[in-house]
């Protein structure tokens, strides 16, 4: 079972949500991490200042649009060196957007930059960087429930998330040749301040009584998965489902 303790991590999408909470669950296991999101710097030290006072690990926090690849390159590769002397071998592509079906081209060419190319390129960064440094990692991407199962709300952020999951669970063999575990987690409505949020009013839009809006996950549970992923090294290629409310699909 790879320590998390003394670990280096980075998260993408960490500010808050599901990734504020992997990040606050591996600080407290002892894990150092880099907090990447497109939060303004002040208020991103000061949600890692707030995390090092849980006092195992450590965390500092980098301004970064993951959608530019010279700026993940740079926030992935070269900020965990620079902050804790060591490449990162927990990755967490996390950071995600959803837009209306009808938002037009722009935008959805947009949620596809993050939701789908970052994550394929963080993956392919992170292996990289592992490889070079002679150890061994695990990189978890984040999918969706809507990335499994349909999604009609939001066809195409469910395209978005089923590309993730397909390409997640085509990393099988980066296990081999790059030392590295590539997995997803695929949560349901998740309580969060952006994507839970504009869930939970498109669903309450269509019917009060949506049986998605009943049961919904907590951050806190959702990322109980990420670190079951990261700490059992038999797991390769899998997609872990948190579903609490799947019999709506019947
Ligand atoms: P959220 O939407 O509140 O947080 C997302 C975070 O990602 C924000 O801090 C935001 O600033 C950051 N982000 C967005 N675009 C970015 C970019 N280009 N570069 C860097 N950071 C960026 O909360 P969430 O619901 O925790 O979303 C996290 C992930 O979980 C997303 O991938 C989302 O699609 C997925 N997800 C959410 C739910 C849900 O119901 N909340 C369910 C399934 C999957």
């Amino acid at each position: 079972m790879p320590a998390i303790q003394g670990s280096t991590a980075w998260i993408s999408g960490a500010a808050q949500g599901i990734g504020l909470a992997v990040a606050r669950e591996l600080v407290a296991k002892g894990a150092n991490i880099v907090m990447a999101d497109l939060l303004d710097e002040t208020k991103g030290q000061s949600l890692a200042a707030d995390l090092c006072q849980l006092g195992a690990g450590t965390a500092v926090y980098d301004r970064v649009d993951v959608t530019d690849t010279a700026s993940l390159h740079r926030s992935l590769v070269e900020r965990p060196q620079e902050a804790f002397g060591c490449c990162a071998t927990i990755v967490v592509n996390n950071a995600g957007i959803v837009v209306n079906d009808d938002a037009g081209d722009a935008k959805i060419k947009s949620m596809m930059d993050v939701n789908m190319m970052a994550v394929m390129k963080g993956t392919q960064m992170a292996a990289e960087a592992i490889r070079s440094a002679g150890k061994k990692g695990v990189v978890i991407n984040t999918a969706s429930m809507g990335g499994l199962l349909p999604l009609p709300e939001t066809q195409a952020y469910a395209a978005s998330k089923w590309a993730v999951v397909g390409f997640s669970i085509s990393c099988r063999p980066l296990k081999k040749s790059h030392g590295v575990r590539v997995n997803c987690v695929c949560p349901a409505m998740t309580q969060t301040p952006a994507v839970g949020t504009f869930f939970a009013k498109k669903f309450k839009e269509q019917d009060a009584n949506h049986p998605l809006l009943k049961d919904q996950l907590l951050p806190e549970e959702v990322a109980d998965a990420y670190v079951a992923l990261i700490e059992n090294d038999k797991l390769n290629s899998q997609a872990a489902a948190i579903m609490p409310q799947v019999s709506y699909l019947h």
